[in-house]
């Protein structure tokens, strides 16, 4: 029987096919799925270092601010941006500052929070803005005062929320 180039083309694809499946049968042990208890366990930027197939790991919230406004609850969650000492007292600081807004400054507010970010060991505030939402970052060492101020600071400036920037 004399082959044509048709014949030969469909040995080599399944040639080829066999030893793929041979070479993916033959890749060791399957992989180990991620164990980590508690998925949850994360701060910005970092990945699980638990070096296993199927990580689902995500962000841990270590804290919410809850603004009851007239649209109804919203929920700011707190997470940690570093290796943050305290992020009990921080978490404690930032609702505490939040909670004690005027009226005004919450409806100025409202909604245009994405989250809070703890950093270690300063008392600096920041912003930037994604998603046309502020995000804030503290410096864990920031007083509730100085947390409170600069959210009064944030509202004053929902104008740069419009840019995107
Ligand atoms: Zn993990
Ligand atoms: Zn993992």
């Amino acid at each position: 029987m004399k082959l044509n180039g048709n014949v030969v083309l469909l040995i080599i694809l399944m040639m080829t096919a066999l030893l793929l499946f041979t070479m993916c049968d033959n890749g060791g042990p399957a992989p180990e799925n991620c164990d980590c208890a508690d998925k949850g366990h994360l701060g910005i930027g970092e990945t699980c270092n638990c070096g296993k197939a199927n990580c689902t790991c995500t962000l841990k919230v270590y804290g919410e601010v809850v603004d009851n406004g007239s649209l109804g609850e919203i929920k700011i969650p707190i997470y940690r941006q570093g290796e943050v000492t305290d992020m009990a007292t921080a978490v404690a600081k930032v609702i505490d500052a939040y909670g004690g807004l005027d009226d005004a400054t919450r409806g100025a507010l409202y909604g245009k929070i994405q989250e809070v970010r703890i950093i270690p060991g300063v008392t600096t505030a920041s912003r930037s803005v994604e998603n046309g939402k502020f995000i804030i970052v503290f410096g864990e060492e920031r007083s509730m005062n100085g947390m409170r101020q600069y959210f009064n600071q944030a509202a004053d400036n929902v104008d740069e929320l419009a840019g995107g920037a």
